[in-house]
């Protein structure tokens, strides 16, 4: 009965939210629709096979009394610290130079945001784009200005280039007449979204990138609307892979944006992918995924391709799917 109640009134409200929409086409929303009942809270959703691993992370730091904001930087940390992991943190493959370049961002539910780009021998990029966030006036900082903003904080330095990806490079000189190449393969983020018991959103985004990129080559990761978005009011959206084609389409930033005109967080993903393909001839060639995650803890992913998995806490459960694709 109560359902059909809630049912009934976010039908109404859909309907009432959909006359602004028609009469002042093209302009946004700024009231969010409902879309689905509320989820039990919190709710967190990860990027990837890592986000098993770091969504138990998130989980253990709301569990001793940490924020959405809180639990997302712990979140992504082990996945910094994994010299196993060759796409995130240490262990990261280098750019075709031979150095590790590390992207962050983070974002609060206050619309607080943070971010690091290019940044070197820095073990945990994700808390120093926090410190930049804090403790700056500024959203990003870049190359060695974050690096020292970083050794000012007390963060350590820290050599990122493990033997595998030192090795991995020096096979990929063989063959490459030092080109960086696009693909599916050669890159990954770890991204996460949390709501916390509050109804708090925030995000986090870390990288080493494209391997082998050209040095200085920055992706969607740290930047804010494309790599991550959240606005508390919506929801909040975290992509991976090309950055190149996440960056021409802002595509975080599109994903929220659908969500505000009533899209589900699925749904939100696969319009922002539809968007992104209608711009780039190529898109088969590429991958990109995204989550996303609404206010009421409804959450979603879609992927360009196959083979895109994301790692979803809710309900006492902690599992890893697979996300639809266009392809
Ligand atoms: N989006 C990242 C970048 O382009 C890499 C990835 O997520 O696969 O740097």
């Amino acid at each position: 009965m109560k359902n059909n109640r809630r049912n009934f009134i976010s039908k109404l409200s859909l309907g009432i939210a959909t006359i602004p929409a028609l009469s002042l086409a093209s302009c946004a929303q700024e009231t969010p629709v409902e879309t689905a009942p509320k989820k039990a809270l919190p709710v967190i959703i990860t990027t990837w096979d890592a986000g098993i691993v770091a969504n138990e992370a998130a989980l253990a730091n709301l569990k001793s009394g940490g924020t959405s904001l809180d639990a997302v930087e712990a979140g992504v940390m082990p996945a910094e610290a994994d010299a196993a992991n060759q796409y995130v943190g240490i262990g990261g493959k280098p750019d075709r130079d031979g150095y590790v370049t590390l992207d962050a961002c983070i974002m609060d539910w206050e619309g607080n945001a943070g971010s690091v780009c290019f940044v070197q021998d820095i073990l945990h990029p994700i808390s120093v784009a926090r410190r930049v966030m804090e403790k700056t006036p500024h959203v990003m900082l870049v190359g060695t200005g974050a690096r020292q903003f970083a050794i000012e904080e007390g963060f350590e330095t820290t050599d990122l280039l493990t033997e595998q990806s030192k090795k991995d490079w020096d096979e990929w000189r063989k063959t490459s007449e030092y080109k960086p190449v696009i693909n599916t393969e050669n890159h990954d983020t770890i991204g996460m979204l949390a709501i916390d018991e509050k109804g708090n959103i925030s995000g986090a985004c870390t990288t080493s990138g494209m391997a082998f990129k050209m040095h200085g080559r920055v992706g969607d990761s740290p930047i804010i609307g494309a790599g991550l978005f959240v606005d508390n009011e919506v929801g909040g959206a975290v992509a991976t892979g090309l950055g190149e084609a996440v960056l021409r389409t802002l595509t975080s930033f599109l994903t929220v944006e659908f969500m505000r005109n009533g899209m589900s967080p699925k749904d939100a993903c696969k319009a922002a992918l539809e968007r992104l393909a209608a711009k780039h001839k190529n898109f088969k060639d590429f991958q990109v995924g995204i989550i996303a995650l609404d206010k009421n803890g409804n959450s979603g992913g879609y992927a360009l391709q196959g083979g895109f998995t994301f790692a979803l806490a809710e309900d006492g459960k902690n599992e890893m799917f697979e996300a639809e694709s266009l392809i």
